[in-house]
């Protein structure tokens, strides 16, 4: 198939991958094309059948994801693919737990069936137009000397030219490979193993055990290796997952068998369970873009590690590559505008990174003091929630909460020790809950059942406020 590459303002482009990255750059480049006065043909070529394959997943969507699809692609989440909203987190460190609860000015979180979020993506961008091509691709070449004229890309079906490419293909080992060989592309050098499974049951079972909060476990000291853990309701299913740099299934076995996460599972759990293995980046591809081709999503490296939120930087790279070919066109040069447009995302890996090796270097001595702090202090809480839930930057999040007198109480907290006994002591005090900020009802609901569920009340945050 040839491209018409005599006219300036028609440019072929052709995407590898139809998850969130690739359809972005799909719905965005068509949307806004007329704005640009370009004709844009768009190739998107998906393996995958949705209807019947998917992409692994927990199919959680955090803050901003609503603001991502307005803005960017001029799309509403339809209400229909929502399987829960989620309005905490209850964060499980070595011996003590905090329900974290989000601003009622906060964006929503939502748990949702990640096969309807690219089955939905996918049909929005042959909507606006893009050329879908159900196949995989084998292999890409750049023609034309250097810099290149035109990129061919081969695939199991058809071949197709075009004016540029964008790699929207997550960590394919095969398409990482295939770059790596024909451009100066290379993959992020680091990522997180995870493993994830599903557990079948009764909607009220899921409601007594978890309600609308998902359960995050940091470092869980009896089972080493882990860096994280979750527990995450949908509507008929919950679905567990761990990461961490050396882990394998038997540590996912390990993980459901803790008495702390059996707490929130059925107890009918299979013992032989359905597991999926994948992966997510934790550091920066190098030169993930150049003369006629940029990486988009997870093949960037650039989703912040610890809360990555790997679906909206899928959405806003794919975005802002499309408005980069937009606006200066396919050459290395358009791209460092692309890079431009991510710096928010880019400047926050850093600090991502950061907050990841604090957590592994202290979470084990630190975290309980934290979760003990948090409940009387305000600014500890909210840095807590954020960092858990992804909602702010982790640059704010670094400036916010490690102040000195933050520092200091925490210290203090680590010395005081037995803080279990401590803490139970000061609960027992409290009969009433003032809410901080939090008219919204559904938090209230949200507190409700979990108290049900852990038996025990959210008194000590709320206890300085009503001292306050
Ligand atoms: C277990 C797990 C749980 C996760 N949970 C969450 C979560 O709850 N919330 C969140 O925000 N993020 C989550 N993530 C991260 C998130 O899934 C990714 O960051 C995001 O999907 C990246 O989007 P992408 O478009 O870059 O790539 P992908 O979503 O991986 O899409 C790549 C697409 O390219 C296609 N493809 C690959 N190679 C080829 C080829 N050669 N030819 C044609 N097509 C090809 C694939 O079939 C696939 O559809 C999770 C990741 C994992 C592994």
């Amino acid at each position: 198939m040839a491209v018409q590459t005599g006219d300036p303002r028609k440019l072929t482009v052709a995407i590898i991958g139809g998850g969130p990255g690739g359809s972005s750059c799909a719905i965005k480049l068509l949307r806004d094309a007329g704005r640009y006065c370009r004709d844009i043909e768009v190739f998107l070529i998906e393996g995958k059948d949705f209807q019947r394959h998917f992409n692994q997943c927990v199919g959680v969507l955090s803050p901003p994801i609503e603001e991502i699809l307005s803005q960017q692609l001029g799309l509403t989440l339809p209400e229909e693919i929502i399987k829960r909203q989620i309005f905490g987190y209850r964060l499980h460190g070595p011996t003590d737990e905090i329900l974290l609860v989000g601003h009622p000015d906060a964006g929503a979180t939502y748990a949702l069936k990640r096969a309807h979020l690219d089955r939905m993506l996918i049909s929005e961008a042959a909507a606006c137009g893009a050329n879908i091509i159900h196949s995989r691709v084998t292999h890409v070449e750049f023609l034309g000397g250097d810099p290149p004229l035109r990129v061919r890309l081969y695939s199991e079906g058809q071949d197709i030219e075009a004016d540029c490419v964008i790699g929207a293909f997550g960590l394919d080992d095969a398409m990482l490979s295939t770059f790596e060989q024909v451009t100066a592309y290379r993959r992020p050098a680091r990522w997180l193993r995870t493993f994830i499974t599903k557990v079948y049951t009764e909607e009220s079972a899921i409601k007594q055990k978890l309600g609308h909060v998902i359960q995050a476990y940091l470092l869980p000291p009896a089972v080493p290796g882990i860096e994280f853990g979750a527990i995450t309701p949908k509507d008929d299913y919950i679905v567990v997952n761990i990461a961490g740099e050396t882990i394998d299934s038997e540590h996912l076995q390990r993980f459901i068998s803790l008495p702390a996460v059996r707490d929130h599972l059925p107890n009918d759990v299979p013992d032989e369970l359905d597991m999926f293995e994948g992966r997510f980046p934790t550091s920066k591809a190098v030169n993930a873009y150049g003369h006629r081709y940029a990486m988009v999503g997870d093949a960037t490296g650039w989703m912040r590690p610890f809360k990555g939120k790997g679906i909206n930087t899928a959405l806003m790279t794919g975005a802002a590559a499309a408005q980069a070919i937009l606006e200066h066109g396919v050459l290395v040069d358009a791209f460092c505008r692309y890079e431009d447009l991510c710096q928010d995302l880019l400047r926050d890996h850093i600090y991502g990174t950061t907050i990841r090796n604090l957590a592994l270097l202290g979470s084990r001595f630190v975290l309980d003091a934290m979760i003990d702090v948090a409940k009387t202090n305000p600014v500890m809480y909210d840095a807590l929630f954020d960092a858990v839930s992804g909602e702010d930057s982790y640059r704010s999040i670094i400036h916010r909460g490690f102040r000195l007198p933050i520092i200091r109480k925490v210290a203090a907290s680590m010395l005081a020790g037995k803080l279990p006994q401590r803490r139970r002591k000061r609960r027992s005090t409290l009969d009433q809950l003032t809410i901080r900020k939090m008219t919204v009802r559904d938090i209230d609901a949200v507190l409700a059942i979990d108290e049900k569920i852990t038996g025990k009340p959210h008194a000590a945050y709320y206890e300085a406020k009503v001292a306050a």
